[in-house]
C-alpha cells in the first residue's frame, strides 16, 4: 500500500482531513517509524480508542518515570495548564507548562503542541519524551506524542488546579492562581523584544506575605490598591527574587472582598535564607562584623546611579558626581554572612547625621574616610534586625534594607523562644 492509500484508510476511519494525515504520516516515516506503528499513533491522536497496531515505549506510572527514559507512555490527570508565549529559534511559540499526576506521583510537562490541556483532564500521553531538568525528570509532549483524553478520572493525591500562596511561589512555577491585593504600582515602558512597550510592575501581597509583579499585557484590574485574582501566573526570578508574572494568557478579575495582607517578614537564619537563593521580604537577626569599603560618603554618576571612583564611571567616564549617603555592613549570625546595604534614609539613622554633616566633616578632616569610619564606630559590634529583599550572586549575599535596627533582644530570651519553637 503506498502511504497515500494509509492516509485514505486512516482519514476516512477517524474522520479527519485526510491532508493533515497524510503530512503527519510522512513525518513519522521519514523519521523512521513503520508504518504500522505510525498508523496506530494516529488513530490514538487523532481519538481512536482500539490501540489497534503497533507498540508504544512501555506504560510508566508517574513516580517511576526516570531522566534516562528517553520516552515514556504515561496515564495521568493534568493539575495545571499554563499558557505561555516564548521565543524559540527566532519565532514566536505558545506553549502550556504545567503538572501532570497519577496516584503515584507528580511530574511537570511542557507541551509543544495545542492539545487542549484544561486542569482536571485525565490523558494518555504515548511516547511522551522525558527530559532533564534540574535532576527532575520531565515530560515534553510534542508532534510525536500521541495524546488521547480518557473518559475515567485517576483518583489523584493532589490538588487539581494551581491555588497558591504567595509565600509558597517558587521560581519556576507555572499556572498558578492567587488572590491579591496590589500593594504597589506603576507603569513603565521598556525595551521590549518587538521595540517599545508598557508594562505594569509593582508588588503584590496577601496573608502570607509579598512579592513582585510584572503584567507584561497591562489590564485595567491590576491597579494600586485593588484585590484581585490571577488566574495562570507564573514565576520566574528578577534580580535574585522570584516575580509573579502576568501574562496575556492571565486571567484577571477584581475580587469584592478585601485581602488582609499580612505584614510579618519570614524570620530566618542567615545560612538558611542564603541558601534560599532570593526571598523577597525577610528579616534576619545577626551582628555586624564589619563596614565594606564603599560606605558612608560616597559619589554616584549623575547618568546611571551607579557609585563612582574619583570621579571617573565606569560607563560614563569623567563625570561630576552626585553626593550620596550609603552602608554596607556585614552581618553574621553564626550560620552565614550577608551584606546589608543602606540607603541615604537608613545611613543618616546610624551615623546619626545628614548628608550635609556628612559632606562638613570631610570637609574638616579633608578626606571622606571619616563618615565612614564614623559609621563603622557606631555600628560593628552591635546586633541588627535587618528586613528587606535578599538576593545572591557570585559575590555573596546582600540584602536589600529596608528596615535596620538595632536588635533590643535579649539573647538568652532569644535562645528560649527559639527552643519553644522547636518543641511546638
Ligand atoms: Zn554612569
Amino acid at each position: 500500500m503506498e502511504l497515500d492509500d494509509h492516509a485514505e484508510e486512516l482519514a476516512s476511519d477517524l474522520g479527519v482531513d485526510k491532508e493533515e494525515v497524510k503530512s503527519d504520516l510522512q513525518n513519522l516515516v521519514e523519521y523512521s517509524v513503520p508504518v504500522d506503528e505510525a498508523k496506530g499513533s494516529l488513530r490514538r491522536k487523532y481519538g481512536d480508542g482500539s490501540s489497534s497496531g503497533g507498540t508504544t515505549p512501555s506504560a510508566k506510572n508517574v513516580a517511576d518515570v526516570a531522566p534516562e527514559d528517553g520516552n515514556v507512555t504515561v496515564t495521568a490527570t493534568v493539575l495545571t495548564a499554563g499558557k505561555r508565549s516564548i521565543r524559540y529559534q527566532g519565532s514566536d511559540h505558545v506553549i502550556v507548562e504545567g503538572q501532570l499526576a497519577d496516584e503515584t506521583g507528580r511530574i511537570d510537562y511542557t507541551a509543544w503542541e495545542e492539545f487542549g490541556l484544561e486542569p482536571g483532564d485525565t490523558i494518555t500521553a504515548g511516547n511522551a519524551g522525558v527530559r532533564e531538568w534540574d535532576g527532575e525528570p520531565e515530560l515534553n509532549l510534542g508532534e510525536s506524542t500521541a495524546l488521547s483524553f480518557e473518559n475515567d478520572s485517576l483518583e489523584v493525591p493532589y490538588e487539581i488546579g494551581g491555588e497558591a500562596q504567595l509565600a509558597d511561589l517558587e521560581t519556576g512555577d507555572r499556572a498558578r492562581t492567587i488572590e491579591v491585593s496590589v500593594l504597589e504600582c506603576e507603569r513603565r515602558t521598556i525595551d521590549g523584544r518587538d521595540g517599545e512597550t508598557e508594562i505594569l510592575s509593582g508588588v503584590l501581597g496577601d496573608e502570607s506575605g509579598r512579592l513582585p509583579f510584572t503584567n507584561w499585557d497591562p489590564v485595567p484590574e491590576i491597579e494600586a490598591g485593588a484585590s484581585v485574582r490571577i488566574e495562570n501566573a507564573y514565576v520566574q526570578e528578577f534580580r535574585g527574587v522570584p516575580e509573579v508574572n502576568v501574562s496575556e494568557f492571565s486571567r484577571v478579575a477584581a475580587l469584592d472582598r478585601e485581602i488582609d495582607v499580612g505584614s510579618d517578614a519570614t524570620t530566618m537564619d542567615v545560612g538558611e535564607a542564603v541558601r534560599t537563593g532570593g526571598i523577597y521580604d525577610v528579616e534576619l537577626v545577626g551582628n555586624a562584623i564589619a563596614v565594606r569599603d564603599g560606605s558612608g560618603l560616597i559619589q554616584r554618576c549623575p547618568e546611571c546611579y551607579r557609585v563612582i571612583q574619583k570621579g571617573q564611571c565606569r560607563t560614563h567616564g569623567d563625570v561630576d558626581g552626585i553626593d550620596d549617603l550609603r552602608v554596607k555592613a556585614i552581618i553574621d549570625d553564626g550560620t552565614g554572612t550577608v551584606t546589608a546595604i543602606l540607603d541615604d534614609d537608613l545611613t543618616e539613622d546610624v551615623y546619626g547625621g545628614d548628608l550635609e554633616d556628612a559632606l562638613e566633616a570631610a570637609r574638616e578632616a579633608m578626606d571622606q574616610e571619616v563618615v565612614a569610619d564614623a559609621i563603622r564606630e557606631n555600628v560593628v559590634g552591635r546586633e541588627y534586625r535587618v528586613r528587606g529583599h535578599l538576593s545572591v550572586d557570585e559575590y555573596g549575599a546582600n540584602v536589600d534594607a529596608e528596615t535596620f535596627e538595632e536588635s533590643d533582644d535579649d539573647p538568652a530570651a532569644r535562645a528560649t523562644a527559639f527552643l519553644e519553637e522547636v518543641d511546638a
